[in-house]
């Protein structure tokens, strides 16, 4: 098997043995993305040299004889999101073109400190806004299962360079759904850890209540040593939880359901939903009594008004997120020559440097935000929110583990909902309570919807600080699974 279709842990076993250098494998993936790139426009920035002087390190650390983390060696491509110092950071956005920040995030240290090794850094919605990385400024990333459509988003660029075995792994943010609904149209895992779980710090933030990086894969331990990689306390972020990381790995590598009490919710599912999704849904809660689990069917009524009140929290906090980027500090500056004053400047480069997704959620926050309307709209949302969270604090008394579908569809043709922000939004229908609460949730690939050949993910919802849960249900599933189909879900893709 080539070096690029392997797992991140047998990559790193690989290169802590002796067995493959860290520079080779990086290589490997490099001529990967060289060969696949100009299809799948997965990054907005590769850096061979940097990548293979951080490998080379690596093979020095090994050749004098250290001891290497399971990961040291292993590539990554990293969301554009995060900082970095080594490397641009846009976030996908044209007001932020060529910036190259002066520190480091605390994942991207992290992950430098676990010895990975950073590709380049992959495509997005602008500023993380949306379901399918068509708002970025710089092109749309095509989902490998099929080049005319969406990868998700709006970690987008993330999930579709892991489906295409450009990298083994790769991070993501999650605010409303943004490593799940993308790891589900892909046919890879992705999780969205508890909410305070990974550092903030350095993440260019879109909604700072709900903002959560977290890990992709192309299986479930592999999700888990990433996620372990870069979580826990960090005193650089002052929502960061200061408790231990919940044992991820050990959870993925037992695997177990037997005796766990599940709950499919009662409100994910019906109208609006595609029927292979909802068959491969079904058969997967049928697979995990088969396993010994005790399905149950369990209501939470306020999840169905988690999207309005989304929708105004994410604008709200963005609105004022963003007035950071006045012209003055960071990137695109337009219009200075000396005849304008400071604030047509910043109207001017807002203008410019910001797209029109980015633009309706700023005017919809400030809107939601003015006196008058506050009350009514954020003041609303919050309370909704609150009651979002008592629905999965009641479902968790009777269940260990939440289920359902992590996408109404499949992967929607590019350019299909571009137009319809009402459309785009619902693509986050099930995945978005669970950032209102601020709990864990995970998405895998649980097979492939009969109208159209393409993936379908199973979304798995622990308590906050469950996180191990979900990866110790996922990992059964996954086992499962893969008996029945003799392989991995995307060993089915098409080749590209
Ligand atoms: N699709 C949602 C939005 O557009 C969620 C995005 C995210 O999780 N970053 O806001």
């Amino acid at each position: 098997m080539s070096l690029i279709h392997k797992t991140a842990a047998e990559l790193g076993a690989l290169i802590a043995s002796g067995e493959a250098s860290a520079v080779e494998v990086a290589q490997a993936h490099l001529d990967r993305i060289a060969a696949v790139e100009p299809k799948v426009n997965a990054f907005l920035h590769v850096d061979a040299e940097t990548a293979l002087a951080q490998a080379r390190r690596v093979d020095e650390r090994r050749a004098a004889g250290e001891e290497l983390g399971p990961l040291a060696g292993v590539p990554i491509a990293h969301k554009d999101v995060f900082t970095t110092t080594d490397m641009p950071t846009t976030a996908g956005s044209k007001i932020l073109e060529g910036w190259r920040p002066p520190y480091d995030a605390t994942v991207t240290r992290r992950l430098r400190e676990a010895g990975l090794v950073i590709l380049g850094k992959t495509n997005l919605d602008e500023f993380a806004m949306g379901s399918s990385t068509e708002n970025s400024a710089y092109g749309v990333t095509r989902n490998p299962w099929d080049l005319s459509r969406i990868p998700g988003g709006s970690s987008g660029g993330s999930s579709a360079a892991v489906a295409a075995y450009q990298a083994p792994l790769s991070t993501g943010t999650d605010t409303g759904g943004s490593i799940r609904q993308p790891a589900a149209v892909t046919g890879i895992v992705g999780m969205k850890p508890t909410y305070g779980g990974s550092s903030r710090y350095g993440l260019i933030a879109f909604a700072s209540s709900l903002d959560t990086p977290g890990p992709f894969a192309r299986n479930v331990m592999d999700a888990a040593l990433l996620h372990e990689a870069f979580s826990g306390h960090d005193p650089m972020d002052s929502t960061s939880i200061d408790a231990a990381v919940p044992r991820v790995v050990e959870a993925a590598r037992e695997g177990d359901v037997d005796g766990l009490r599940i709950g499919v919710v009662k409100e994910f599912g019906g109208e609006g939903y595609q029927a292979g999704v909802l068959a491969r849904f079904q058969e997967t809660v049928e697979l995990l009594e088969s396993l010994g689990a005790k399905v149950i069917e369990v209501s939470c009524p306020s999840f169905t008004t988690a999207l309005p009140a989304y929708y105004l929290i994410a604008p709200s906090e963005c609105s004022s997120n963003l007035a950071r980027f006045d012209a003055m500090r960071y990137g695109l500056r337009v219009g200075d020559d000396g005849t304008r004053s400071a604030e047509e400047v910043m109207a001017l480069t807002r203008a410019a440097g910001f797209g029109p997704e980015v633009k309706r959620r700023i005017i919809l926050g400030t809107y939601a935000l003015s006196s008058g309307y506050y009350d009514a709209y954020y003041g609303q949302a919050q309370k909704v929110r609150t009651l979002i969270a008592r629905d999965f604090e009641a479902a968790f008394q009777q269940v260990d583990v939440l289920i359902s579908p992590t996408t109404p569809t499949t992967a929607f043709p590019i350019g299909e909902r571009a137009d319809d922000p009402m459309a785009m939004y619902l693509a986050d229908l099930c995945t978005i309570p669970t950032n209102l609460a601020g709990n864990a949730a995970i998405s895998i690939p649980c097979g492939l919807a009969d109208e159209d050949g393409l993936p379908v993910g199973l979304q798995i919802m622990a308590p906050v600080l469950g996180d191990d849960r979900c990866y110790r249900v996922g990992a059964a599933v996954e086992r499962a699974l893969n008996d029945r189909w003799g392989g991995s879900l995307l060993s089915r893709a098409p080749e590209l």
